[in-house]
């Protein structure tokens, strides 16, 4: 019998992870079945967040990175050439692997996935300029999956798609996912939630990086990375990040991020940031429960609420009725709460915090 998609995924198949993300990218009813199907086989791949501005060097970074989890060996053990064992014989099936020890101890080569979330990319599901490069480097090493995502035509928001592409990549027994996100929006804050760790890379001498720390970026990282520090101004950069760590009081105990300057076209400090995301995954690792049970609160209510609205639109308002309620209330005919309660009811749920029947029906 043919293998089914899922059973592809779960056997490390590369054409079926890019089938398989070109699926999760809309979500429908495949999607949901492929998610299903694989869900219980996820929940192993470390996921690394990077965000930061345009230009900043993430993608150069992230490059640095790749090379860097593939040559990687086991202390003491003869280096190996990573291209041309064949992955299968190195790499343990999925269900042998040590939750996520790879990034902690580096027990053995890493295998990675990266999905690079371009907000400026017209395209959708294909590579884009910064991947095709990448590609050629990694093209060769079957350790190594590449994938770009649009930030346009996602149904049910881009922080799904990507989380599901996670998703995908884990199942498939990628021990790393690095999740890589320009700026600082909330598409980007919703995105690298869904990370265990989160790097925010900063560069010298833009004022990105002052808009980037008050942009509320600040919580959201674990480390940070002031790349280019080759440039003038990356000390003072430190400086500007220190004040503002120095603004919080850390509890003896809880993490404080560190700020590790790389320089990602010479690949100095590269080792450190590897160290860096090692030390943090060690501290957080009692943390971590926590903060996948966050994400998964997360996810459940993000798709109640977007699967309800879907179904309103769709199975009970007609066509541009939503359009004409949103209306009444931006001319203050109706207030939200009442538009709120009234929908619900339309929808054959009771209305509102209190139950009683909504005074406003539509
Ligand atoms: P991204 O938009 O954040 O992904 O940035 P890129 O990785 O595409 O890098 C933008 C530009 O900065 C490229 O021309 C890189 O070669 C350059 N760049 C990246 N890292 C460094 C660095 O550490 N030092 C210097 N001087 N240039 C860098």
């Amino acid at each position: 019998m043919t293998p089914t998609l899922a059973e592809r995924v779960l056997a490390g198949d590369p054409r079926a992870v890019a089938r398989a993300i070109s699926l999760v990218e809309d979500e429908d009813q495949a999607s949901a079945d492929l998610v299903r199907s694989i869900f219980g086989r996820t929940g192993r791949a470390y996921l690394v967040g990077v965000t930061g501005p345009p230009g900043a060097g993430k993608s150069t970074l992230v490059d640095r990175l790749i090379a860097a989890l593939r040559t990687q060996r086991p202390q003491g053990a003869a280096s190996t050439n990573g291209t041309d064992t064949a992955e299968s014989e190195r790499r343990p099936a999925p269900d042998q692997r040590p939750d996520s020890a790879a990034l902690a101890a580096f027990a053995f080569p890493v295998t990675v996935g990266v999905i690079a979330v371009d907000p400026t990319s017209p395209f959708s599901g294909g590579a884009v300029l910064g991947d095709r490069l990448r590609m050629q480097a990694h093209a060769q090493d079957p350790g190594v999956f590449i994938r770009s995502m649009a930030t346009r035509g996602h149904l049910g928001g881009l922080a799904r798609a990507t989380a599901d592409a996670a998703l995908v990549l884990d199942a498939a027994g990628t021990d790393v996912v690095i999740i890589e996100t320009v700026g600082v929006g909330q598409d980007e804050v919703d995105i690298i939630r869904t990370a265990d760790v989160s790097i925010v890379t900063l560069v010298p001498g833009t004022g990105d990086d002052v808009q980037a720390l008050k942009a509320g970026i600040m919580e959201i990282a674990d480390i940070f990375v002031v790349n280019k520090s080759d440039r003038e101004g990356a000390d003072r950069l430190v400086s500007a990040v220190e004040a503002n760590l120095a603004l919080h009081t850390y509890a003896s105990g809880e993490w404080r991020p560190p700020i590790v300057k790389t320089s990602a076209t010479s690949g100095a400090g590269v080792a450190e940031l590897l160290d860096a995301v090692a030390a943090f995954r060690r501290h957080s690792q009692a943390a971590q429960a926590s903060r996948r049970k966050a994400r998964s609160e997360y996810r459940l209510r993000e798709l109640v609420s977007q699967r309800f609205m879907t179904h309103l639109e769709r199975d009970v308002l007609t066509a541009g009725e939503l359009a004409g309620i949103v209306e009444r209330i931006a001319a203050r005919e109706v207030d939200p709460y009442s538009a709120a309660n009234a929908l619900l009811q339309r929808a054959g749920l009771k209305a509102g915090p209190t139950g009683a029947p909504s005074a406003t029906t539509f």
